[in-house]
């Protein structure tokens, strides 16, 4: 008995010394006073925020809200601009030659048993986890079922490229609209389930004459994806939208977006982009998942559909991205090319996982953080989506609440960080989080169908808003 209490207690010091143990970030702090690195070396680093971001005056990478709810700023320099920027800084990597970096959301990353993607954890602010791979292992990072976002390859872009100019307002911007009004009483919950049952593999569906049955959306799962791909884009081109199919390669992934463009009537030239991504979690084996975010395909679907027997002022956009799961690829694709053809995507409406709800009713609106000159932008986006929920009588089955943190992980992200605004609709995440969320569970008749539809009903209307009914 003694023995094996002694073998228990070298096991346990074995597993303490080598095992995941969390690291702080907060030990590792550095200044000027005793870096490791060389004036002209790039460090990873750390920066406090006050006031405006703008006026930090050096390339910031991120900007997030930690778990005590303080912003902070990620920025790659030297020591020599960090020192002359004046704020205090920690250097959380010394060296940031051909290394990327990724975002984690820590709540199913707490590395309580020792997990392959451990020791690449350079950061713990109490929400996220920054991980650090060198060139080469980034998939190890981006197969580890993280939900997660890669640090961009250039700053985010400060100055904003678009906004919808809507002026100031005082949340009454929204009056209502018999026209959408009959668009947000046509979106019922049968439809939305046979869509959602569809897209997760409960019932078979017919692409191209052929009868297939979508048992996973995993980014790997070749032929599932694929059709699960052309479903989607054969439904928006049933609907008269211009679909296009473009492809995307990072590192050792590869994948295909579709966008369907319906033409406004005045102003053709300013964008609303309806998105939501067509991936999924597990990458092995029955990956259905309906909540992440069958929810979010399935109402880009029916919003598609119920928009387009009428004329809009500016142009509209209905996207499934792909490549999510891998750290927003599709979407970080799409934007950088839209900017550099300088594309005026006024508003970016991003749905991912809007159909779990046990108790609250809430509907998370995230925006940016008020100190980022795109939260302006943002918050014309959400103020719409909270006057319409009042203005076409939702308020009983949905509570919006509009959480100005930044957080990036999901594909409104990807354009921020290009400079355009947009908004994350979710369920309640903060307080109500899908326990079936990356498992073979996240089925169909898991969802609360009623707040569901409801959510898609506040999301047709806001959409249709933003666009402007025409004539
Ligand atoms: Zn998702």
């Amino acid at each position: 008995m003694k023995k094996i209490l002694v073998l228990i207690s070298i096991l346990i010091i074995f597993l303490l010394v080598t095992g995941c143990t969390q690291p702080t970030g907060q030990t590792s702090q550095s200044t000027s006073a005793n870096t490791v690195s060389s004036p002209v070396q790039q460090v990873l680093a750390k920066v406090e925020v006050y006031g405006n971001i703008a006026d930090i005056g050096l390339p910031i990478y991120a900007h997030l809200m930690d778990g005590r709810k303080q912003e902070y700023v990620l920025a790659k320099t030297t020591t020599a601009e960090l020192d002359k920027s004046g704020r205090k800084y920690i250097i959380i990597d010394p060296d940031t030659r051909d290394i990327s970096y990724a975002i984690a959301l820590k709540h199913n990353a707490d590395c309580k048993v020792p997990v392959n993607y451990c020791s690449a954890i350079i950061l713990d602010d109490g929400k996220h986890l920054i991980l650090r791979a060198p060139a080469g292992q980034k998939k190890l990072i981006a197969s580890a079922d993280l939900d997660f976002n890669w640090l961009p390859d250039t700053p985010l872009r400060l100055i904003p490229r678009s906004s919808l100019k809507l002026g100031s307002r005082t949340g009454s911007g929204v009056t209502y609209d018999t026209h959408i009004g009959g668009m947000v009483s046509a979106v019922r919950q049968d439809t939305l389930s046979s869509l959602v049952g569809e897209l997760s593999g409960e019932q078979p569906i017919m692409v191209d004459g052929e009868k297939v049955t979508i048992t996973s959306r995993a980014t790997e799962s070749g032929e599932t994806i694929k059709k699960a791909t052309q479903y989607f884009g054969n439904y928006l081109a049933a609907r008269n939208l211009t679909v296009e199919y473009p492809q995307w390669t990072s590192d050792d992934y590869s994948g295909t977006n579709v966008i369907g463009t319906k033409t406004g009537k005045t102003k053709p030239l300013e964008v609303v982009l309806v998105t939501a991504h067509i991936d999924t979690e597990p990458s092995a084996g029955r990956s259905p998942g309906a909540d992440d975010d069958a929810s979010g395909v399935a109402a880009v679907m029916l919003i598609a559909d119920l928009t387009s027997r009428q004329d809009f002022d500016r142009t509209i956009r209905f996207a499934a991205f792909s490549g999510e799961e891998q750290g927003l690829l599709g979407s970080d694709a799409y934007a950088r090319q839209a900017a550099k053809n300088d594309e005026l995507i006024v508003a970016v409406y991003n749905m991912d996982m809007i159909s779990w709800n046990q108790n609250s009713n809430v509907a998370e609106i995230h925006t940016r953080i008020p100190s980022n000159p795109g939260y302006e932008g943002d918050m014309e986006i959400a103020n719409v989506f909270t006057d319409v929920v009042s203005k076409y009588d939702l308020s009983g089955d949905i509570n919006p609440v509009i959480l100005s943190d930044g957080e990036e992980l999901s594909d409104q992200a990807s354009f921020w960080e290009q400079g355009y605004p947009g908004i994350w609709a979710l369920e309640d995440g903060n307080n109500d989080f899908n326990p079936y969320y990356h498992s073979q569970d996240d089925l169909h008749e898991k969802m609360n169908m009623k707040y569901y539809t409801a959510y898609v009903k506040a999301s047709t209307a806001t959409v249709a808003h933003l666009a402007g009914i025409s004539g």
